[in-house]
């Protein structure tokens, strides 16, 4: 037996914000990250309309980029005292997910942090208030998906919280606040859906319910995200539904170790002055990760599958999957991304020799690869690699070379 799970409703395209309109409640919390939704305007279109449903609101801004567990206490104290009916978390990534674990504290005021990171183990909510997610960036789908992910800064361990019950009940994906992303953030989050949607399709974990929502959205991915970064807004319009789908697949098929490599190098290198952003390091790592999963014929037989939908061409399995990781390849140079660490600029932008040094990487890397094999993710990869492997897994990703093991 296994579980499905989205969102109720879902309102999308130019205008849905309206649709705040109609939620029926006493009282809504705004959490929101700040200042470009703000400056667009947004925010207060979104405390208008949840006044015109009669709602009492108030906003609490400022969520900060990858929230802290502090943060999450804090927004659930101010849930507390105003009581809420409805969570409306608005924004990228960040202030969603930080909105999620703040309901979890909100509905269980004893709960810890620790209680709130058992995967699958959080129990019921919307005893006091449902949730509403309105995306304002096109990678992550959190608006659509069961996970959040709240940062330890003490530890400096970013924890995933996992649990259907964080899904939200309403998610609003309207285009007009996708044009307020800078353009390395289209590259970066697109590039982080196009993983979404490939690891969800080979996962272990996939199933007849989440391959279409997978392939479509790599379709979509493929036609829209090099246009929409570009500058495209009705493509940029379409990416923010590729991105949902993908987050729909993803949600329920999980994902694998392009995403468990990315969670753990993306701050191991944080005192030599820059962070590998979540979604460049997705797109420079998913290439490397498709040829060893290859090695396993399930998984080759779905990357081609994958190819074949994209219409890449190849007679044999083995062409496709080189067709497949071709293409991938372009698409990072024709949204600047570089193909590996090494080149990996403090700005995220390709260059001869990036912000991380060989020895510091060599250096870490065996901490680096126990940490990628203990992460969430691994689990649902279609090739289960051991610590040699993951070592040589990371070093291809560093060089740039074959993966050939
Ligand atoms: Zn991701």
């Amino acid at each position: 037996m296994a579980r499905f799970t989205l969102p109720r409703d879902l309102y999308y395209g130019k205008n849905a914000l309206e649709n705040l309109k109609n939620l029926s409640g006493k009282r809504a919390i705004v959490v929101s990250g700040g200042s470009s939704m703000r400056k667009g305007g947004f925010l207060d279109k979104t405390e208008a309309y949840l006044k015109e449903a009669g709602m009492e609101v108030e906003v609490f801004e400022g969520i900060e980029p990858d929230p802290s567990v502090e943060t999450v206490m804090k927004g659930a104290e101010a849930m507390a005292k105003f009581e809420p009916d409805w969570i409306i978390a608005m924004g990228g990534g960040s202030p969603i997910d930080a909105a999620k674990a703040m309901w979890i504290k909100y509905e269980y005021p004893d709960i810890t942090f620790e209680e709130m990171c058992k995967v699958f183990g959080i129990p019921a909510l919307r005893k006091k208030a449902h949730f509403c997610a309105i995306s304002s960036t096109s990678g992550t789908a959190t608006e659509v998906t069961a996970f959040s992910i709240i940062t330890d800064y003490q530890k400096g361990i970013k924890y995933p919280i996992a649990d259907f019950e964080i899904t939200p009940d309403v998610a609003i994906v309207d285009p007009d606040l996708a044009e307020t992303m800078p353009q390395k953030l289209v590259a970066h989050t697109g590039m982080d859906a196009m993983t979404h949607a490939v690891e969800a399709y080979v996962s272990t974990a996939n199933c007849d319910y989440t391959d279409p929502l997978a392939l479509h959205a790599i379709k979509m991915i493929q036609h829209d995200l090099v246009d929409s970064y570009n500058g495209d807004m009705a493509k940029r319009a379409s990416m923010h539904n590729a991105q949902c789908l993908a987050g729909m697949a993803f949600s329920n098929a999980l994902l694998g170790i392009v995403h468990s490599m990315a969670h753990k190098t993306g701050a191991a290198f944080d005192d030599h002055g820059a962070h590998i952003i979540h979604g460049a390091a997705n797109a420079m790592y998913l290439p490397k990760v498709i040829a060893f999963n290859a090695k396993d014929e399930t998984a080759k037989k779905r990357y081609g599958d994958i190819a074949d939908f994209m219409g890449l061409g190849g007679e044999t399995l083995e062409e496709k999957v080189t067709l497949l990781i071709t293409y991938l390849r372009k698409m990072n140079d024709d949204l600047n991304i570089p193909h590996c660490i090494k080149q990996y600029g403090a700005d995220s932008y390709p260059c001869e020799q990036g912000f991380v040094p060989e020895d510091v990487f060599l250096e870490r890397l065996p901490e680096i690869a126990a940490n990628a094999l203990l992460d969430a993710c691994t689990g649902s990869n279609p090739r289960q690699p051991s610590q040699e492997d993951m070592e040589k897994l990371l070093k291809c990703c560093y060089y740039d070379t074959e993966v050939d093991f």
